[in-house]
């Protein structure tokens, strides 16, 4: 079943983006996944169509209008959807949710901008908060484009492979763990220095098992290395 995004945006000129490109879209052109986008401003108040305003209590910015947002979702049908903000205060974006995220029929996207939104409408309308990371950004739109890019390569028919996901970085192939390097033509390699760079032998022997428990090996050294949190 195609998945679709349902995105609350006041920059929709920012979609698809990247993702009307490569692999990604294609599948948008053979109908795998598919988006709308709400553009906030549209339900904005008076003649400037005013979507922000002052926070409450004092402070540096401006703050999203709970009324202005709910009049965009109530636009969209959005029934069956699960209701995400990005947000950098929100759950770390990671290998396993992005596969849930995948299997759903539809995904309501909200991207911020200023300071963030009123608190009312994210609870009113139970809406999960998602970080893509431990950084700021300037607005919710590269966010949601990333989001968008991990759900839309798990699609079925999306990647050539239909291992190739499961054996990546923190798949279940790869036991959650980092990959392992790769190499290609030539096997013999001159740099620019004059320096050669050969490929490490086993992956030219032809024994696949001996490549896979070398492969396996390298996987575990690595994120041993840089990232001993996933062991
Ligand atoms: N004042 C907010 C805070 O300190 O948490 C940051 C607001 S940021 C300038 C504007 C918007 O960018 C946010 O409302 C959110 O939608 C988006 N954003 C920024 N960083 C993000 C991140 N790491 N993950 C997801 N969305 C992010």
């Amino acid at each position: 079943m195609p998945l679709h995004f349902n995105i609350l945006t006041l920059f929709p000129n920012m979609f698809p983006g990247c993702l009307g490109a490569s692999l990604a879209g294609k599948a948008l052109e053979r109908g795998d996944w598919s988006f709308s986008c709400t553009n906030i401003r549209d339900f904005g108040e008076g003649v400037h169509k005013c979507v922000d305003d002052t926070p409450y209590g004092g402070g540096a910015g401006m703050v999203m209008r709970a009324d202005v947002l709910e009049k965009a979702l109530l636009s969209t049908n959005d029934s069956g959807s699960r209701r995400i903000y990005l947000s950098p205060r929100g759950q770390q974006l990671k290998q396993p949710l992005v596969k849930e995220l995948a299997a759903s029929p539809s995904l309501t996207l909200l991207c911020g901008r200023y300071e963030g939104v009123d608190e009312r409408f994210l609870q009113a309308h139970e809406f999960e908060e998602i970080s893509i990371g431990d950084y700021v950004l300037s607005g919710g739109e590269p966010a949601a484009l990333i989001l968008m890019d991990a759900c839309i390569r798990l699609l079925d028919g999306v990647m050539g492979n239909v291992n190739t996901a499961d054996n990546e970085s923190f798949g279940s192939g790869a036991n959650g763990l980092l990959e392992y390097p790769h190499y290609t033509r030539p096997a013999v390699w001159t740099d620019a220095n004059g320096s050669e760079h050969g490929v490490p032998e086993v992956l030219t022997s032809g024994n696949h098992a001996k490549i896979d428990e070398w492969r396996a090996e390298q996987s575990k050294i690595i994120t041993k290395v840089r990232r001993p949190d996933l062991l």
